[in-house]
């Protein structure tokens, strides 16, 4: 009925249709023309004596016209190819061919009597040729061929039975009637056709211009299986992302290719047993993330799909899409192990280490065992990240994680809590000197030298342990517990083990509570100075003195600086502890006498402040000290802080005309490199070496002579500190250094002191 015309369908869907019907039957066009032209010339030729003149011109003018508009109208349809082509068309197309049926009805029914017999058999001959003709070449178009198959059938029987048989009619009949029957079937056939053509074609242009989408974007493919859950239809794509011939997989089990050598081992990602059960139970399912191997490297991929049925409804397999998403997936592990683990070393990090905690303590409570935690600081460690930098102090850490992994083994779970501290954690200690054996053991591998790019270092460990429930029934106490007693094991001056004592509670709080008291000292009156000589090596004159802070608290006593300074540091009081210092200090070498030297200890804390340039020209201005007198000493750490601003407040010192002195030299991983940038009036040999080099000890010797040479190079002097017996003095007098500081040319003294000293050389020189 469609192809009839009768129908009415979307008009897309239509106008192809109809296109496609009209294509079909164009292709006669050429058998049309000939069978128009033959049959007129066989008419004329047959009733030519018979029939009058007019009658058979007339005839043949009106049937030879009768066929110019089909022509035209097929040459227009192929100049529009065959587009925009409507229902109207079709029956145009088809009066144009009943009207070609009842012309040629025509002289059967009016000139056919003018003969006999055999001449109407002649007609009829000619007529079946026409009848089949038609019905076999106009069934694309089945009414235009009904109509004309009709009107000639029709001329034929009124043309049979006026000539006088009518067996003869009916066989006209049922010829025309199987000519019908045969054309209509073909219609039909044909009507079926098309449509699968159009879908096909339709189907065909939708899954290309996909692939060619995902295709273009590169990052997702198509995929399909069959109901055995086989691979078809395998896309280029899809291939080219497996890394294999899209031939190599086509019609493999979709599981065994994701499965990869997973698939021999069967040990199956659990994506991958998700995948299958999907799979299994003809289920949709969206973004599926599983691992694949692809060219022996893994990759993440994502897969989504859903079931495909026929139009019956019968499983055919799944369709659906895959895209490659291990970016994604790997920054998303990534984060995790961010969350958990520490960057640089890998361990685990504070977070992930008081989760283990939590745990080994919830065991502990519940199996009744005793859980340890071990608290890690590294000795020393400020020193090589202060002098050599933070480049090398990274890596440093990351060689003393290593040796903590492999002490640590399986015994134990170790982690870094941060900076240069670690912790390990014992989940069940069933004997108490398992945790000494295991800290006796961590100092000893971490305190062996390191080599850090081509730096010989030397660090140790200082360790403090609680083991629970004992010293604490959670893991936030046995924390602090352990935390107190690496405290304590660092103030007996690092590389020792101390087990947690509940006495520690209470230095703690004593530490808390000095914090508090250094607060208030210099208003109470507690902080003095004190000032150690400092004299020539060769004539044994007095050339300075170097101010040292005391604190003489009430309840602690004499507090030594190593410690209190650290202290102010921590509390951030070092700023005005300093500013009091040189004030202080200035004034009181103000009113000497004699004009030597007043050297001054800054901490590299005073250094980041821009305050200190303000006071220090504030204090000379009130002081009234001229600035060549005063000298500070800093230490070599400061050139290793991060940003430059140390060292430009550096300049920004000698630019008032004060002095530098490089202070403790040898102590930090030390580079000569910036002596020669920096304006040091003296380098400051560290007691260690003075001491090495009296007992005769050849690296100590090597050490200062190269110092002592050097810093004439440079112009600058050099100071031997902590010389306490004459063979030290000796030692250093011999090599060359300049000037001497120690007890044996006297201790730190009180302002008294040092004005009965000048008395006494006033007296001396009188
Ligand atoms: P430093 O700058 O190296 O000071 C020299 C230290 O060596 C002083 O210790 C001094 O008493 C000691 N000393 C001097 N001669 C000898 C000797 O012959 N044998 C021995 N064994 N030691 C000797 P002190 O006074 O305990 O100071 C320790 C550190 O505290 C100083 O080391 C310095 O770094 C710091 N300090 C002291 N006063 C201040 C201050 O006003 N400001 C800052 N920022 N730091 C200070
Ligand atoms: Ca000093
Ligand atoms: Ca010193």
């Amino acid at each position: 009925m469609a192809l009839m015309g009768f129908t009415a369908q979307p008009a897309a869907m239509a106008e192809s249709m109809i296109g496609a019907q009209f294509r079909a039957v164009d292709r006669m066009v050429a058998v049309r023309i000939l069978l128009a032209v033959v049959s007129i010339a066989f008419v004329l030729l047959l009733y030519w004596s018979l029939a009058p003149l007019w009658m058979l011109a007339g005839w043949s003018l009106v049937s030879t016209i009768s066929i110019v508009p089909p022509i035209r109208a097929w040459r227009v349809r192929r100049q529009r190819n065959y587009e925009g082509l409507r229902r109207r068309d079709l029956a145009r197309h088809a009066i144009g061919l009943l009207m070609q049926g009842l012309l040629w009805a025509g002289p059967m029914i009016l000139i056919a009597p003018m003969g006999d017999v055999a001449h109407a058999a002649a007609l009829w001959t000619m007529t079946t040729c026409l009848i089949a003709a038609v019905a076999m070449g106009f069934f694309p178009t089945p009414l235009a061929a009904v109509l004309f198959l009709v009107a000639v059938s029709g001329g034929a029987m009124a043309m049979m039975l006026r000539t006088g048989s009518g067996e003869l009619a009916a066989t006209v009949a049922s010829f025309a009637m199987l000519m019908l029957i045969a054309s209509l079937r073909q219609a039909r056939g044909f009507g079926r056709q098309i449509v699968t053509d159009s879908q096909l074609a339709e189907k065909r242009e939708t899954v290309s211009m996909l692939l060619r989408e995902y295709d273009d974007s590169r990052a997702d493919w198509l995929w399909r299986t069959d109901n055995a859950r086989r691979l078809t239809d395998v896309t280029p794509q899809f291939a080219r992302m497996m890394g294999i011939d899209a031939d190599a997989i086509e019609g493999q089990s979709v599981l065994q290719v994701l499965a990869g050598s997973s698939w021999s081992s069967g040990e199956f990602d659990p994506a991958l047993r998700t995948l299958a059960e999907r799979l299994k139970a003809r289920e949709a399912f969206a973004n599926l993330v599983l691992p694949v191997e692809v060219d022996g490297t893994r990759r993440w991929w994502e897969l989504s799909a859903s079931p495909r049925t026929d139009e019956r409804g019968v499983f055919m397999g799944f369709h659906g899409v895959g895209s490659d998403v291990t970016v994604q997936q790997e920054s998303a592990a990534r984060i995790a192990q961010l969350a958990k683990f520490d960057t640089l070393t890998t361990l685990p990090n504070r977070l992930h280490l008081t989760e283990a905690l939590e745990e080994a303590v919830a065991g502990m409570v519940r199996w009744q065992t005793r859980s340890a935690f071990l608290m890690i600081d590294l000795d020393r460690f400020k020193s090589v990240n202060d002098t050599l930098g933070h480049h090398i102090g990274d890596r440093l850490l990351a060689q003393v994680a290593e040796r903590l992994r492999a002490v640590c083994a399986r015994t134990a779970f170790c982690g870094r809590l941060g900076g240069d501290e670690f912790a390990v954690i014992i989940p069940e200690v069933d004997d108490p000197a398992q945790v000494e054996r295991l800290a006796v053991a961590i100092i000893a591998r971490l305190s062996q030298p390191y080599e850090v790019d081509h730096h010989m270092l030397f660090i140790g460990a200082s360790i403090g342990s609680a083991t629970g429930p004992r010293d604490g029934r959670n893991a936030e106490a046995l924390i602090r517990s352990a935390d107190l007693a690496m405290y304590r094991a660092k103030d007996e001056g690092g590389g020792k083990h101390f087990a947690y004592v509940p006495t520690l509670h209470a230095d703690a709080e004593v530490r808390r509570k000095m914090e508090l008291a250094l607060r208030g000292a210099i208003e109470r009156g507690e902080m003095r100075l004190e000032y150690q000589p400092v004299v020539d090596a060769h004539s044994g004159e007095l050339a300075s003195f170097e101010s040292l802070l005391r604190w003489n608290h009430p309840e602690f006593g004499e507090v030594p600086p190593a410690k209190f300074i650290r202290l102010a540091e921590e509390a951030r009081l070092i700023g005005e502890l300093g500013a009091w210092v040189l004030r202080v200090a200035c004034a009181e070498a103000a009113s000497w006498p004699v004009p030597v030297g007043l050297s001054l200890n800054l901490s590299p804390e005073q250094l980041c402040d821009q305050t200190i340039i303000e006071t220090l020209k504030d204090v000379l201005a009130t002081t009234g000290l001229p600035p060549e007198r005063l000298e500070l000493e800093v230490t070599e750490s400061i050139f290793m802080r991060e940003g430059g601003d140390a060292v430009r407040r550096l300049e920004e010192i000698t630019a008032l005309g004060v002095q530098l002195a490089l202070d403790d030299f040898g102590t930090g991983y030390s580079s000569l490199g910036y002596l020669s940038r920096t304006r040091f009036r003296t380098i400051k040999i560290d007691r260690s070496f003075v001491t090495g080099a009296a007992l005769g000890k050849p690296e100590c010797v090597a050490i200062i002579t190269a110092v002592v040479a050097l810093a004439k190079s440079l112009g600058m002097q050099t100071t031997a500190e902590g010389v306490e017996t004459e063979k030290e003095f000796d030692t250093v007098r011999d090599i060359g250094c300049g000037r001497i500081q120690g007890y044996y040319f006297g201790r730190s003294m009180k302002t008294e002191d040092v004005h009965r000293l000048f008395d006494r050389h006033r007296h001396q020189a009188a």
